[in-house]
Parts: C-alpha cells; structure tokens; sequence
C-alpha cells in the first residue's frame, strides 16, 4: 500500500473515532465540563495547524525514514503467522519508545517546553488528545526514525502503531462515564482515563506519572505508576500555573521555563 492510502485511511478511522467518543462524552459525562468553550477552540486551533502541516513535514519524514532503513528484514519476517507475530513484537517496542520518549518530554526542560502546551489545558475531554504544538509533533516524528530505522519497521506497521496510539489518546483523554467494573479490568490492559486523568491533575507529583500510552502495564515495569484515584472533581492542569490565549500557547515553547 502507498503512504497516501495508508494516511487516508488513518484519517478515517481516527476520524469516525473521535467523532464517536467526542459525541459520547457530551451524551454522558463523567467531569462535569467547564461552562467556558475558550479551551475547545484553543485545542481545535492547535489541531488545525498540526493536520495542515503534517503532510508536508510529519508524513515526509517516516517515508524517508522506512526508505533509509540500516538493514533489511528477510523474507521469513513478512510471511503468514511470523507477520503478525513480528507485527505484534514491533508494535509493543514502539509503545515502550513512546513511554521513554513521553517520560523525556517531562523530564528534559527544553522539551518539556513543547509539551507544557499539551498540559496547560485545564480540563479533558477528546479534544485534548489532539492539543499538541506542532514543534512537538515534529520533534516526536523525526526522534522516532531512530526505531524506524534500527528495528527495519515498515511503512504499514508504523501507520497502523500510529492509529493504534490516536485511538487510545482519544480514549484515555475523553470525559466519557464508563462502568466502574468495566474500566478497572481494561484498565489491566490499555490507559483509560482513570489512568491518565491523573496524568493530568494539577499536582506535580502526579504530573511525573503515569506516562504510558497504549499498554498501561510500562508505569508498572518501569515504576511510574501514580497511587491516586481519579475523583470526577480532581482539579485539571499544571500545579500553580494557568492556561494561555491561543498566541500565548504557540509561542509558549520560546518562552522562559515556568516549571
Ligand atoms: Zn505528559
């Protein structure tokens, strides 16, 4: 398949998907929303300037990457069972590298820069999963030619890692109400909200956890895991800082570190 198909079809899941739960959410919430729609549009912005430039930066750069690959994979790894078995084995070593990297966003401070703008915002629903700034999207795609390109990956299990990672983000953000029962056993598996909620309460030390992305047991293993309890009234953001206008989240990178 050629890199346009595959994007094409990545926009079109992740689409329906988030389309699904941003509907869902509003139908039943389990935060109740602030009464300001500031944030929507201030994420919705945000998103905007990241899906116009990604097909002249993002999707450019992992298509060099796959064709620059340091060796090639025989044969025997692209047949029948050992396929998806090698599929299953790739997709879990990038959701490691997006632990480690996640972690790096928070602990190098001129990354961290970047990724501030992700957790100023000061409640969550599905639009905060696409709340990023585009120097961190940039960053993230050119960091991650390294496993592209030493673990041989192809084209089609980084898009499909890359659907994988959009649907949890949109999952783990949302202010969507599950059955308690229901979400402490996914939660076993994948970040839910209760997970990554506290991700994003306003005190430091919860801040610095939870950094997993898809598979949640990374926090168990590399001992990040946050002891709290999401509690629906759980105050969202960064501890003793505030949100900024839309202009002030874009230049925020340039800016002096607050943190
Ligand atoms: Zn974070």
């Amino acid at each position: 398949m050629t890199l346009e198909t595959l994007l094409a079809a990545k926009t079109a899941i992740v689409g329906v998907w988030f389309a699904g739960f941003f509907i869902a959410e509003r139908l039943a919430a389990a935060a109740p929303p602030p009464s300001s729609k500031a944030r929507l549009f201030r994420n919705a912005g945000l998103w905007l300037i990241v899906f116009l430039a990604a097909p002249f930066i993002v999707a450019p750069l992992t298509a060099w990457g796959v064709n620059h690959l340091i060796w090639k994979r025989p044969d025997a790894m692209t047949m029948g069972a050992v396929a998806l078995a090698v599929l299953a084995v790739d997709l879990v070593l990038l959701d490691i590298w997006t632990y480690w990297l996640h972690r790096a966003y928070h602990r190098v401070p001129w990354m961290w820069r970047l990724h501030e703008v992700h957790h100023r915002d000061e409640f969550l629903d599905t639009t905060s999963a696409l709340r990023f700034h585009l120097g961190e999207v940039i960053l993230s795609a050119a960091l991650r030619l390294i496993p592209i390109m030493v673990l041989a990956l192809p084209l089609t299990t980084v898009i499909i890692f890359e659907i994988l990672l959009l649907c949890s983000a949109v999952f783990h953000h949302s202010n969507l109400r599950l059955p308690k029962a229901f979400e402490a056993g996914l939660s076993r598996i994948m970040v839910t909200p209760s997970i990554h909620w506290i991700h994003h309460h306003a005190i430091d030390r919860d801040t610095n956890s939870n950094y997993a992305s898809l598979l949640s047991l990374w926090d168990r293993v590399f001992a990040s895991r946050s002891p709290a309890e999401r509690r629906p009234d759980m105050k969202i953001g960064l501890q003793g800082v505030e949100d900024q206008s839309f202009l002030g989240l874009i230049l925020m990178p340039l800016m002096r570190i607050k943190k």
